[in-house]
């Protein structure tokens, strides 16, 4: 479906101290999106690096994603306040890396669920420790109150959210990008927000499976969905195009890693031999594209 500009309002303000304004878009009626920047964590952008937001219903608002620090999500839980009095029912983590959940904790305390994969538990256990240390070299004392907060409302397959007079539809996904990807379909308006399972714009990062995720790209393809919104990347971007293109790169990393293994090629001469063309056109391919075929070739080697 056609998906005009100009029907996007958005909406700006200052989010305290010297940070740029924090930017908020309707992408559907009730369906706001802070859309994140092609950027690694730093001091600077405070883990404002993917997308994240939340959903209005009659009863209560759902949020998407909290963004890389505890600053972000104090900021869009600011922007629920000025969009809504209605109280924040879920916190719903698409998967488990820290740009998405380190905001968790501006929505913690009040009875607010923390919605995620059955899978995503176990996964941050194993990874707090790590990712909260990263954090700290990254922003220094900005990262203090940034914490995991694990999810108590888990997702085996499927889980219906009412929001009152608005039903949003979580999916769980087998391994892909990551272990615990989840999505989450607003029947209301016929947005599906994707989450890492698409990036456009910014590279794909595997941490998962890269062959699970062509085959969950294959079965994304086939869903009647209105628009979509991506963990990285623009609101609606052409679809089923961008998915096309993320699938076309893993593709490309899973080709390039079977030929090095066939000819005999240790993990170090195959990220050696990159071709900077396999990643040209996305952001951050300097720093990923590499770490994509070291992933690839500790899955592909066992084929
Ligand atoms: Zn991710």
């Amino acid at each position: 479906m056609a998906w005009a500009c100009a029907a996007l309002s958005s909406i700006g303000f200052a989010w305290g101290g010297d940070e740029p304004p924090f930017e908020l878009v309707e992408a559907a009626p009730g369906f706001f999106v802070h859309v994140g920047r092609h950027e690694e964590t730093s001091r600077a952008n405070l883990g404002d690096i993917a997308n994240i937001g939340f959903v209005v219903g009659e009863r209560c608002v759902a949020v998407i994603d909290t963004g890389g620090s505890l600053a972000v999500g104090q900021a869009l839980a600011a922007a629920v306040r000025r969009r809504t009095d209605r109280p924040v029912c879920y916190v719903i983590n698409t998967h488990m890396h820290p740009d998405h959940v380190f905001g968790n904790a501006a929505f913690a305390g009040g009875g607010t669920r923390f919605v995620g994969a059955a899978s995503l538990p176990e996964a941050l256990a194993a990874r707090a420790g790590h990712y909260e240390a990263r954090l700290a070299d990254a922003l220094g004392d900005a990262a203090a109150g940034s914490r995991v907060v694990t999810p108590d409302l888990l997702v085996d397959d499927r889980l219906r959210l009412d929001l009152g007079g608005r039903t949003l539809v979580l999916q769980r996904w087998p391994t892909a990008h990551t272990n615990n990807d989840l999505t989450v379909f607003d029947e209301a308006s016929g947005t599906l927000w994707l989450g890492d399972l698409l990036f456009e714009e910014r590279i794909p990062s595997v941490d998962g499976s890269i062959k699970g995720w062509i085959e969950v790209d294959a079965r994304l393809r086939e869903l009647p969905v209105s628009r979509v919104v991506p963990g990285h990347g623009r609101i609606a971007p052409p679809w089923p195009a961008t998915l096309d293109a993320q699938s076309r790169y893993l593709g490309r990393v899973v080709t390039r890693v079977r030929e090095a293994i066939a000819a005999g090629k240790t993990l170090g001469e195959t990220v050696d031999a990159a071709d900077p063309a396999d990643a040209k056109g996305w952001a951050l391919a300097d720093a990923y594209h590499r770490r994509n075929l070291t992933a690839a070739y500790a899955e592909l080697e066992w084929e």
